[in-house]
């Protein structure tokens, strides 16, 4: 668009305009001419713009911005445009000359760019987006919060993705297999993150985003701290496994150590030790004191072994009132030797009410043909043995 400079009176007056101008705005070449420019304003229009337009046009100097303004039918339209007076031979600004440009899709692409960014941020999942070259474009706001890095450390680490020696952070290491086609899109890991106060269990979900043209590909992770529900399964699958009176391992528990003993044994070729240890005339402590005080000298007992076993293998609570101890790397003499300490241990301590309490004690060694099973059924009938011959003693397996 073209304008007179003419200052008084009612303003520059339009002298010519082009056919993008007419498409832009709606007008006809015909009704714009002679029309003053503020016809494309209207109630949105930025008066700041607009007040800043008119002083550099009357210092006669070049002018540009963006604001609203409105086409023939009333639909508004966001306009960036520069103006640039033109003189005359004696130097006086006679024309101006207009370049407008509709920039509304840039803005609403802006505007839809800036929400989508706002709800990424709500979420308290890290989101970032790579390109295929491995350059972090966009991190959320909770990315800090789980990785434990500043936006800035992790564009600094994607910069240096192909040269740096130093090892990324899992999350990052993750993505990088997943661009070369070795990794899983879904994986749980142990963060590893600076300025972490707790160790963090995520989960990283990465979704490969292709382009139209199918040529680029952008990688959105998506990492969930799910530290929580490990926590939460840890407790459980402790509490599975643990017997609640003693706080020995249970049943369950007892055999689950004892499948992972075998199998290292196995392994390793080498041997591990079983004892199977029952308080003697149990029953009758019940029968004379009461469960309650029986109970008391199960969970006594439990502390007694604990305390003689050391540090030196496991112990179940494998029924009622028998205990299973689990002795990784033990010969038949240690084993034996430990049993004994076991069974001087109880039969030493002074229980509150019940007085004195015996152990009666079987004891074999794995021989690397049989099952788990199979080694203590033949412990149990030594233990049987220890029983019938009397009780207060202990019984090699055979
Ligand atoms: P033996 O010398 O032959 O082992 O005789 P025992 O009396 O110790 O053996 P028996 O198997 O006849 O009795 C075990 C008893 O242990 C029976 C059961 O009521 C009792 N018992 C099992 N679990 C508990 C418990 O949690 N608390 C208490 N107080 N008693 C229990
Ligand atoms: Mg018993
Ligand atoms: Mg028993």
């Amino acid at each position: 668009m073209i304008t007179t400079a003419d200052p008084g009176g009612d303003g520059p007056k339009i002298i010519y305009c082009n056919p993008a101008l007419c498409k832009m705005t709606g007008y006809s070449q015909e009704y714009l001419i002679g029309k003053s420019p503020r016809i494309l304003q209207g109630p949105l229009t930025d008066k700041a713009v607009l007040n800043k337009l008119r002083r550099c046009l009357r210092s006669g100097s070049d002018f540009q911005g963006s604001t609203l303004n409105y086409r023939r039918d009333g639909t508004p339209y966001f306009v960036e445009w520069n103006i640039s007076p033109v003189r005359g031979a004696s130097g006086k600004v006679e024309y101006f000359v207009s370049v407008q440009r509709d920039i509304t899709a840039r803005i609403l692409a802006e505007q839809r760019q800036e929400l989508l960014a706002q709800a990424l941020n709500v979420t308290q999942d890290a989101v970032v987006i790579v390109d295929d070259r491995g350059r972090i474009l966009f991190t959320n706001q909770a990315f800090q919060r789980v990785t434990g890095y500043s936006p800035e450390d992790a564009q600094a680490l994607a910069m240096h993705a192909a040269t740096t020696a130093s090892p990324h952070p899992a999350f990052y290491r993750n993505l990088l297999r997943v661009m070369q086609g070795s990794r899983r899109l879904r994986v749980t890991f142990e963060g590893d993150g600076p300025a972490q106060d707790r160790p963090m269990h995520l989960e990283q979900v990465v979704t490969i985003l292709k382009d139209k043209s199918g040529a680029g590909k952008h990688y959105v992770s998506v990492l969930k701290d799910i530290s929580s529900f490990v926590e939460r399964e840890n407790l459980l699958s402790r509490q599975v496994r643990s017997d609640v009176l003693t706080g020995l391992l249970n049943r369950r528990g007892g055999s689950m150590k004892l499948r992972s003993v075998h199998r290292a044994a196995q392994r390793a070729g080498s041997a591990y030790a079983v004892i199977l240890a029952d308080i003697d005339n149990f029953k009758m402590i019940n029968d004379r004191y009461g469960h309650d005080t029986g109970d008391v000298v199960l969970r006594q007992s439990a502390a007694v072994l604990i305390g003689t076993i050391g540090g030196e293998g496991a112990i179940a609570r494998w029924g009622g009132e028998e205990f299973l101890f689990l002795l990784p790397d033990g010969s038949l003499a240690e084993a034996m030797g430990l049993a004994e300490r076991v069974r001087m241990a109880i039969a030493a301590h002074d229980y509150p009410i019940a007085g004195r309490v015996t152990l009666s004690l079987g004891v074999g060694v794995w021989e690397g043909s049989e099952t788990a099973h199979a080694l203590v059924r033949r412990v149990d009938q030594a233990l049987y043995r220890a029983k019938n011959e009397g009780r207060d003693r202990v019984v090699a397996a055979e």
